[in-house]
Order: C-alpha cells, then structure tokens, then sequence
C-alpha cells in the first residue's frame, strides 16, 4: 500500500500516531490467493488483525476462520460468521475454552501433544483433530516452530492417541515460519506430512486434511516469493507427494499477507538527540504500540513525509515510553535531515501491528482508521 494524498492530508491534520487500512486491498489480497491455490479453502487467522471490517469483507467473500481463543470466536459469532466455518488453531487452549468451542459448534481442533488430545477427548468428544509437524523456520523473519508442532514420529503417535480417544484424526498441519523467503519450505512440509498421511493409513486411518498453515510474505525491504509462485509449489507438491489420498481437503490459514500490505502505521518524530557520538530519533509510536515486531528486528520500510534517502544518516529510532525494549531500531539510515514533528510512516504495517499495541505507560494504541472513515474525518 503506498502513501497517497488522503494519507498525507490526513498526517497533517489528525492526531498521530494512527494506523490507516485499506480494506478494498484486503479484498483483493483474498481474491489474488483464492486464485493462485484453486482447490485451497481459505481459513484468515484472525490474530493478525482482527479488526471488524477486515472480518466483515472477508466473511462476505466467503472465507473462513482460524480462531485461537473465546474472544475470536465471539467477535465472528456476533457477524455471523458460521461456527463451521472456523477451526480452533491454538494447540494450547484451556479446557473450558474447548467445551466453549465444541458447544458453539465448531469441529476442527488443533492438536500436537497428548495432554490436548485428552484434553479435547474429554471437552468435544468425537471432533475433528489434527496435528502440526514442527518445521523449522529458518527463512522466515517471524518463528512459529520451537512453542509450536512436534516431529513425525510424535505426531503420528499424536494422532493414534486421538482415534484411541474417540477422536477422529483428521488431519496435518504446519507453519513454515510467518514471512517465509523460501517458497520451498512448504515443498518439505508438504513431503513431511506425506509421511504420516502414508503411516497412518498403513494403521487403517485414513486423513482428510492438509493444513499449510501460513507464511505468505509480505512486501518489506527483501525481495519475496509471489503468491503464484508459492501456490504453484504447493499444488505441484500435493500432485506428487499426496496423490493417493483421493479428495483431500486442503486448507491454508493467511494472516500476514490478508492485510499486511493493507496498512500504513503514521507516526511522528517527537524528540532528536544525541548521545555520545549516537543520534536518537523518537517517535509517538514505538514496540508497545504497534511495532512488537521490531523486537526480532522485523524490517519495515520507513518513509519521512517530505525528506528523502539521497543524503542519510545513521540513527537510532525508538517509542515514546519509559522502557529501553522500546527501542525500535538501533543503527539505521534515515534522511540526514529528519527533524522534530516530521511525519513518519511505516509502509505494510495491516498485520501483527495494532493487535499487540498496549496501553503501557497509559499511552494509548494508535487509532484505526478505514480509508472511508480517513475521508470522513477531514472532510
Ligand atoms: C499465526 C498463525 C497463522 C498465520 O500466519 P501468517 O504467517 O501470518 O500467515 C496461521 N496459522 C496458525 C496456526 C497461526 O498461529
């Protein structure tokens, strides 16, 4: 998504910092996926923006949902988004939260230990479950492996433990690491879980489903697989790796790119100093209100309204509060000439941005405004 004049206008005249999303981008982010990966359902993990019209247009394009909590599950029931429509994608829930869950109706359980397959057996007998193969996620700039999925062995074992339990073993998933570089990690994830497809149909069970997880990237300062080119990988490597398992449903759960090029986060620089021979830039937004993922030194492009990089500097830039962790890059180049109340813009901030924004140090997260809510405002 780029700057255009309404953001501009908007920077110059409405209290800052705010984030502005671009809902039509979403539309089209889900459309452009739905083509490259035809036969794929397409299941928005909600975590990575769970804003209200960002659920409301993909609902009306007939998406489904990737749920981690009770909260998610209440803000889609309240749209009326169908419960057969969501999967509970967390494989670490509270027990209560299944039963929540199961009673709601939903039917498809995340699963990669024993404990959760007892613990789902007992609070929604009879779901559909299925288990995450670790993978690593080298190549990607966001880690979910490590707190997530367990190797092939386990989750084979994973599985038997469920149809011992009543449960129906359904399925495997993985996660490639969100903002993957290597569009092959889902070729080995694919090959991966063909192992257990193939195990347990030895051991008579049969599995209905591939989950892929998420991953896709999102434009930042590397250069990234298209969605084309990943789904082109993925349907080459079902063809080759699953082509026994006849009507295998096959789900992916998008967070990252539905609505990371749906955003621009608007800041502006409130103080510039210096100490000892380093340059400080500190801006109204920083790692607790909005930009979490710096911390692991997550890059997003950086534009200041009105200066340009032909003759930079190297600054170190952080947020507003009285924490050192909200330091948001250290020894990085910016316009020479950034100044204090510069406007300063985060390009493709949609995901994973104001979802983990606090109230720390009672500052405010940033607004969240619609492009039509943007042109309302400064009308
Ligand atoms: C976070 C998450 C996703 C979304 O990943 P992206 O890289 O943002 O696309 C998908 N599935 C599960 C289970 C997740 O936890």
């Amino acid at each position: 998504m780029e700057v255009n004049d309404l953001i501009r206008e908007a920077a110059k005249k409405i209290e800052t910092p705010f984030l502005v999303l671009d809902i039509e981008q979403v539309k089209k982010n889900y459309l452009r996926l739905k083509e490259s990966m035809k036969n794929v359902e397409i299941f928005y993990a909600v975590k990575a923006n769970s804003h209200i019209e960002i659920l409301k247009v993909l609902r009306d394009l007939g998406s489904s949902f990737d749920v981690a909590s009770v909260g998610e599950i209440n803000k889609l029931l309240s749209l009326g988004v169908s419960p057969k429509k969501m999967s509970f994608g967390n494989p670490i829930k509270k027990e209560k939260d299944i039963a929540y869950a199961w009673e709601v109706g939903i039917e498809y359980f995340s699963v990669d230990s024993e404990m959760e397959v007892e613990k789902v057996a007992r609070n929604a007998p009879g779901s559909k479950v299925y288990a995450r193969i670790a993978t690593s996620s080298s190549d990607s700039d966001w880690p979910l492996s490590g707190k997530f999925g367990t190797d092939i062995d386990h989750v084979i074992s994973i599985l038997n433990w469920a149809n011992r339990h009543g449960l129906k073993p359904f399925g495997v998933s993985f996660h490639v690491g969100s903002q993957s570089y290597n569009k092959y990690k889902w070729q080995e994830a694919i090959l991966e879980s063909s192992v257990v497809f193939n195990k347990l149909l030895k051991n008579g069970i049969e599995l209905k489903m591939l989950n892929l997880g998420g991953g896709i990237p999102v434009q930042h300062t590397k250069p990234i697989p298209t969605v084309e080119e990943i789904g082109e990988i993925v349907d080459d490597s079902i063809q080759e790796y699953l082509w026994k398992h006849k009507n295998l449903m096959v789900i992916t759960e998008p967070g990252r790119s539905m609505v990371g090029d749906a955003g621009i986060l608007v800041s502006k620089v409130i103080l510039k100093s210096r100490k000892g021979s380093k340059k400080w830039i500190y801006l109204d937004v920083g790692v607790f209100h909005g930009l979490m993922e710096t911390i692991e030194n997550f890059q997003y492009e950086i534009q200041i309204e009105g200066k340009n990089y032909d003759k930079t500097d190297v600054f170190t830039i952080a947020g507003p509060t009285c924490d050192s962790v909200d330091t948001i890059y250290e020894d990085i180049l910016l316009p020479a000439n950034i100044d204090y109340n510069d406007i300063v813009y985060f390009i493709n901030t949609g995901a994973y941005t104001v979802e983990y924004a606090a109230h720390f140090n009672g500052i405010e997260p940033p607004k969240v405004y619609t492009i039509d809510e943007l042109k309302e405002l400064i009308r």
